[in-house]
């Protein structure tokens, strides 16, 4: 499922192989991908403008066009951005193919088909966009933020670091990837952190992501970049999808839990559920799981 690491280096492939590029026409071949507007101006919209930009918010993928208008991709579960030469036939699975004048095609594939994908003016995007919270690497992300923003929180802190409107970016494999560097149980509730794992937690946040961002993405499964290529970030993983596995910090074992309704990977004795601290009897707070995408 591409995150942030995953978005960034398709956005970062885009700049370097397609921004500059005139879309001829679009080619769309499942219907569902398009949120808005309808198809008809959807497909519209995409013939005969120029790719001017490429830029990531939070999970979306921006593209900019001649045209003042924005295509927007969330890629949700098993979206591929593939950019193939002009003798490559259509693979299945394709959801829109975007012709472009040096002859390069730019596919939208999904075998999952969750991908989705809108055509926004400038104040549509605005409006899309609106509500994320801060991204990882801007300023505003800071340690007093996340404090202010959800220190006094009862919630469980995996599904808050999941909730984009916290902070954006973030889905379930660099969350527990995250928890673990900085040694904090993901069902420890947001208030009973010490100042101490606040500040590995920020520092967890951006480390992880960084490195996700130098190795190219996670391939667990079904993300590629835009040539096709897994990321290599898979082999730097320490307790995703390692259950059973030797914890490479205290040679303990990995463990599956169930998290906030999802699957969790977590090294109890590196993360102690108490938090090192005794048993916390509190109630739990039940939250649903807003703004994941
Ligand atoms: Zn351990």
């Amino acid at each position: 499922m591409p995150e942030l690491p995953e978005v960034e280096t398709i956005k970062n492939d885009l700049r370097g192989l397609v921004v500059g590029a005139g879309i001829e026409r679009a080619e769309l071949r499942d219907e569902r991908l398009v949120e808005e507007p309808s198809p008809e101006d959807f497909v519209r919209g995409l013939g005969g403008v120029r790719i001017t930009g490429a830029r990531r918010r939070a999970k979306h993928l921006v593209v900019e066009l001649s045209s003042g208008e924005a295509l927007v991709f969330q890629l949700k579960i098993g979206g591929q951005l593939l950019l193939v030469p002009p003798v490559e036939e259509p693979t299945r699975n394709v959801m829109l193919v975007l012709y472009l004048d040096d002859g390069r095609r730019l596919f939208l594939r999904d075998q999952t088909e969750f991908s989705r994908a809108r055509l926004l003016g400038p104040e549509g995007l605005e409006d899309r966009l609106a509500g994320l919270g801060p991204e990882p690497f801007s300023d505003e992300f800071t340690v007093g933020y996340l404090r202010e923003r959800i220190g006094t929180r009862r919630a469980q802190i995996k599904p808050l670091l999941l909730d984009q409107k916290v902070v954006a970016g973030i889905g379930n494999i660099y969350v527990d990837e995250i928890l673990f560097d900085a040694r904090i149980h993901p069902r420890r509730r947001a208030s009973t952190l010490s100042a101490e794992e606040w500040a590995r937690l920020h520092a967890a946040i951006r480390r992880n992501l960084a490195a996700g961002i130098e190795h190219r993405g996670t391939t667990v499964r079904l993300y590629r970049d835009v040539l096709g290529r897994p990321g290599e970030h898979q082999n730097h993983l320490r307790v995703f999808e390692r259950e059973g596995e030797e914890c490479p910090g205290c040679g303990g074992r990995v463990v599956r839990e169930r998290v906030g309704g999802r699957g969790t990977y977590l090294c109890p004795v590196c993360q102690p559920e108490d938090g090192g601290k005794g048993d916390q009897s509190l109630p739990l707070e039940v939250e649903s799981r807003e703004g994941e995408g």
